[in-house]
């Protein structure tokens, strides 16, 4: 298959030269994509020319925004096999997981360009009845964002859209892992019509462009999605300007499986939590608490389900785990799993079997609630089960943790779901359902070190980060 060339976009032009090299993972052979890398001064230009096309695209009525963001989507959509397919290649995950990710950006696109009808403020009763009170939703200008490799377009995606009915420009900076869904966001859109300078894509190192993204002076708000020691330096880079930050960030996700539960549905919930993806979400399952009644059916069956998730080249019939995305992600699996084992951990599957950047599921049990394993992010198809007496020693194990994204509970016990869903510290919360996988209309991000849990990404409350209110007071005329 013939290598993709991708360059920046910066003021509407297409530039630089395509240098840098990203490997199929599961065909370390392949050059996927030719990536060029954008200069600290190509994006202190892309900044300038955001800020001026700003202006335009703010008094550009929402709804003709919405229609160039509607128009975007319908592109996606009609090359969704072949942004798919780029994106298995370039990432590793599954051809159904990544054509399903690209139709998500599809309807991102259609969702907040709808949104462009709604956009509107609130009307306020004046205590003296003597004025029109009412609040106008503003953009803030220029916004960066700042996206991870795991879901290279659905993520990009779900900043970019509501940033941009919102009436702002955006800077738009993939990582460099996986660029190739940023592009064929940036290429939609500008095929759409979208004004030259709306959004500038700009790939390049975390420390060049990334920096450049949060220090230039245009720059009002900056979203990140990625890792906690990335998200954090951006935090306090951004602190002594005052702009609005959000992060997104790790997890350490656990499923509940009480002895109520059916063995092997409760498998199958945290098999595709766990191993989907090949692990490497951030809301995917990686503790699983268990209770003594169900402990050992429940293990037998998460390892008949670890047998389906053999890895294999994605783009392979019936293949529904592909390879991990990169060796320096490989070799922290491992390192992960040795620690573990070192510490008492028993594997029950034997996650070391690897071939090229292909990794076997991994179970471990006899994990402690201590163990680093139990406490830190793996970022790949490992899972840690972990003893509980009953349900409120379970759901204590699962806040015993720093990071609050996504939990979830196997069970028919109605009253013990309510009960989990009142006391479990976590931003999305599961029912009988996988740890991973949202709704687009639905607000999403963590509590704890997942984020910081000020704006909700996804929903309306994406359009809340964009945006600042202005109240205007107008004296009405005496009737
Ligand atoms: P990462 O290493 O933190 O990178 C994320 C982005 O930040 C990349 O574009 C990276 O660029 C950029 N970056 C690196 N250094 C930077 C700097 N000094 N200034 C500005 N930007 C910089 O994360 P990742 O490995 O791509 O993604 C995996 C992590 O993302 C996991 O921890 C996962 O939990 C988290 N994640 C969280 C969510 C959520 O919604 N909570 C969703 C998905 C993933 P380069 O890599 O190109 O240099």
């Amino acid at each position: 298959m013939s290598t993709i060339e991708i360059q920046n976009l910066i003021d509407g032009v297409w530039t630089g030269k395509p240098a840098t090299v990203r490997r199929n993972p599961a065909d370390l052979d392949e050059i996927v994509t030719r990536t060029a890398a954008a200069t600290a001064d190509e994006v202190r230009a892309a900044a300038a020319s955001a800020a001026k096309a700003a202006q335009e695209w703010a008094r550009t009525p929402a709804p003709a925004r919405g229609r160039i963001l509607e128009r975007a989507g319908d592109l996606i959509e009609q090359r969704a096999d072949e942004i798919g397919d780029d994106i298995t290649r370039e990432e590793g995950k599954t051809r159904a997981e990544a054509r399903g990710e690209a139709l998500r950006a599809a309807q991102l696109l259609r969702f907040y360009g709808n949104e462009g009808w709604r956009l509107g403020g609130e009307t306020y009763p004046s205590a003296a009845g003597t004025d029109l009170i009412y609040s106008r939703r503003e953009p803030l200008g220029v916004v960066s964002v700042i996206t991870p490799w795991n879901f290279p377009i659905a993520i990009p995606t779900w900043k970019t859209a509501p940033a941009l009915i919102a009436g702002n420009a955006v800077l738009l900076k993939p990582a460099q892992v996986a660029p190739v869904g940023a592009w064929h966001l940036a290429r939609a859109l500008h095929d759409a019509g979208l004004p030259a300078g709306v959004l500038s894509l700009l790939n390049g190192s975390g420390s060049a462009v990334g920096n450049t993204l949060i220090d230039a002076d245009e720059v009002a708000a900056v979203t990140f999605t990625g890792s906690n020691s990335v998200g954090d330096g951006i935090y306090r880079r951004a602190a002594p300007r005052r702009i609005r930050v959000q992060l997104e960030m790790g997890g350490k996700n656990a499923v509940i499986v009480l002895d109520d539960a059916d063995p092997q549905t409760a498998a199958e919930v945290v098999a595709a939590g766990a191993f989907g993806l090949t692990g490497q979400a951030c809301t995917a399952t990686s503790r699983v608490i268990v209770t003594p009644g169900i402990r050992d059916r429940f293990v037998e069956a998460l390892a008949a389900q670890a047998e389906r998730y053999r890895p294999g080249n994605g783009l392979g019939d019936g293949v529904l785990m592909g390879p991990v995305v990169s060796h320096d992600q490989l070799s922290s699996n491992l390192d992960h799993l040795q620690a573990a084992v070192q510490a008492g951990a028993r594997p029950v599957t034997d996650g070391r079997r690897v071939d090229g950047l292909m990794m076997a599921p991994s179970i471990l049990t006899g994990v402690g609630p201590a163990d680093i394993i139990a406490r830190e992010e793996v970022f790949g198809p490992v899972v840690a089960v972990l003893d509980a007496g009953g349900l409120d020693a379970a759901i204590d194990l699962v806040n015993d943790s720093r990071f609050g994204l996504s939990a979830g509970i196997v069970t028919n016990d109605l009253a013990a779901v309510h009960r989990f869903a009142d006391r479990v510290h976590a931003g999305v919360v599961k029912v009988n359902r996988p740890t991973s996988g949202v709704e687009l209309n639905t607000p999403f991000g963590g509590v704890g070190d997942s984020g910081t849990n000020t704006y909700r990404e996804q929903g309306q409350g994406a359009l809340d980060f964009f945006t600042w209110t202005k109240s205007v007071y107008s004296a009405t005329p005496a009737w």
